[in-house]
């Protein structure tokens, strides 16, 4: 795209990511900030796979996906404090 026509584009002063919020001194909304730095750490292609994964289905299995994601960090964090015991 031309610099120009991105500019006139962006002139709405909406959040470049959701295109929902109004931002004037920043790209991104708030919660759109916190995306852009949770992509910063992971890398785009690692939380695209983990989006895809979880997110592309529909609400009873995503239930499911994230309470299987709970229970198993919860039972590494009783293996560790098991471990710590020792
Ligand atoms: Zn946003």
């Amino acid at each position: 795209m031309d610099y120009n026509l991105k500019y006139i584009y962006k002139m709405p002063f909406t959040c470049v990511l959701c295109n929902e919020e109004t931002c004037y001194l920043s790209n991104f909304c708030d919660d759109c900030q916190v995306i852009k730095r949770i992509t910063n750490c992971y890398g785009k292609v690692e939380v695209k796979e983990i989006l895809k994964e979880v997110c592309l289905r529909n609400k009873k299995q995503q239930t499911y996906k994230i309470n299987g994601i709970i229970k198993s960090k919860n039972e590494l964090n009783e293996e560790i404090k098991g471990l710590k015991k020792i």
